[in-house]
């Protein structure tokens, strides 16, 4: 029987796996893909705190990111720059080879085009009934980690249920005319209620994403459509692809023997959609939860309670500010915006952001939430002036 058998080869599963076989257990990555790598709806920009905590090599670092330049939907901009690194674009499919290898290195068994279907808890394991091109076996585990992405139907079926809130991410590869820097689009003309993306990758390639409530790939198409009016991207029948993002977590993420993790559990950024990071984060404490639960010979819910408080104890401040800050976003209209533009870029709101200590890439919920609570509430006391 393995120790612990964990579902899903992305960033947070291979992550908790490395951690796990450095601990000497026995560990199973079960993945439904023919390898690790294989989701490509994704931006890979992750802070330089990821890069430096989890080191992340060189070689699959596609751009360092210093600067970008924020657009409202009049076309005012706002450039923000730092002299040192902020973020890195990772190629996401090397990112996620080079965590599946180092896991492999440590011992870590992973058994491709194997899609777990369903888990039965018993009192001493875990039984895991999977299929594998077309054959099905079962598979015993003390201890299985669910890091298997939003929205799939095994986490539901465990149990788990949903996320209360989610939206659709939409992304394509375009070549794009001189884009130097990161470039954030905003208005609802654009992605109603979100924000669109051009981001540089290499030899004057980008991935142009947005997210959405509704119609995403819509609104993709038609901003494309209007970039290459533009000159700003190469006109071509561009490849879109779609993927569900969580904005808020599930309200469980732990049960006897079993663990959620990652996108699967939403421990997701509500402002940016990112989840590469904070998932990484908990797939450490996970990782911990159940050395500390397996050295105590106690797999019961109770004491694996210890996972959630850890990790909301770590994150929920930051991801309820995100969210409340998101929430409250979608209230404000495109006026609203370019006003809000014009009095950061008068006030001295920008350069203190840019110096203030407590903000960081990975930490901006409470200042997003500050200034957004300020632009709602003028805009109440003018309704009633
Ligand atoms: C358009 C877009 C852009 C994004 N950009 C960024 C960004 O720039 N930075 C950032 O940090 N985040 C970004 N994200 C979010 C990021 O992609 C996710 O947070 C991240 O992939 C979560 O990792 P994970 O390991 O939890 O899950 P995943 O990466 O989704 O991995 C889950 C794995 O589980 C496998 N699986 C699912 N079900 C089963 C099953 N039953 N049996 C076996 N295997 C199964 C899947 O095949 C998959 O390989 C973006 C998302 C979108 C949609």
């Amino acid at each position: 029987m393995l120790d612990v058998a964990i579902v899903g080869a992305g960033p947070t599963g291979s992550r908790a796996a490395y951690r796990l076989a450095l601990q000497g257990y026995s560990v199973a990555v079960l993945e439904k893909r023919p390898a690790a790598g294989l989701k490509t709806c994704c931006t890979g920009i992750i802070s330089q705190e990821c890069i430096s905590r989890f080191n992340i090599p060189v070689e699959v670092i596609l751009q360092q990111v210093r600067s970008a330049s924020l657009f409202s939907p009049s076309g005012n901009s706002i450039r923000i720059m730092r002299p040192e690194v902020q973020a890195c674009v990772v190629n996401r499919s090397a990112f996620d080879h080079h965590l599946a290898a180092t896991a492999q290195n440590q011992g870590v068994n992973y058994l491709f085009n194997t899609a777990v279907e369903s888990l039965e808890i018993k009192v001493d394991r875990v039984v895991l009934s999977c299929r594998s091109t077309g054959a099905v076996f079962t598979l015993d585990a003390k201890f299985v980690i669910l890091a298997c992405g939003f929205n799939t139907p095994l986490v539901r079926k465990s149990g788990f249920g949903l996320s209360r809130y989610f939206t659709t991410g939409v992304q394509a590869e375009v070549q794009t005319k001189e884009l130097k820097e990161v470039e954030i689009y905003f208005g609802n003309c654009i992605a109603p209620g979100f924000f669109a993306w051009l981001v540089p990758t290499q030899n004057g390639r980008a991935l142009a994403g947005l997210m959405s409530h509704q119609s995403a790939g819509f609104h993709l198409r038609n901003w494309l459509q209007e970039l290459a009016e533009k000159g700003k991207i190469e006109p071509a029948d561009h490849n879109i692809l779609y993927s569900g993002i969580p904005m808020y977590p599930l309200s469980r993420t732990f049960q006897d023997r079993v663990l959620v993790l990652g996108d699967a559990a939403g421990q997701v950024k509500p402002t940016t959609g990112g989840g590469i990071y904070f998932g990484m984060l908990c797939a450490d404490i996970a990782a911990d939860t159940l050395h500390k639960a397996q050295t105590t010979r106690a797999l019961k819910a109770k004491t694996l309670l210890s996972y959630e408080r850890e990790w909301r104890r770590l994150l929920q401040a930051e991801l309820r500010n995100e969210y409340l800050a998101r929430r409250a976003y979608q209230f404000i209209n495109d006026h609203q915006i370019d006003s809000l533009f014009v009095e950061l870029k008068e006030s001295q709101v920008v350069e203190s952001i840019l110096n203030g200590e407590n903000v960081s890439f990975d930490n901006h919920g409470g200042l997003l939430l500050k200034t957004l609570r300020r632009v709602l509430t003028s805009r109440v006391k003018r309704i009633f002036q």
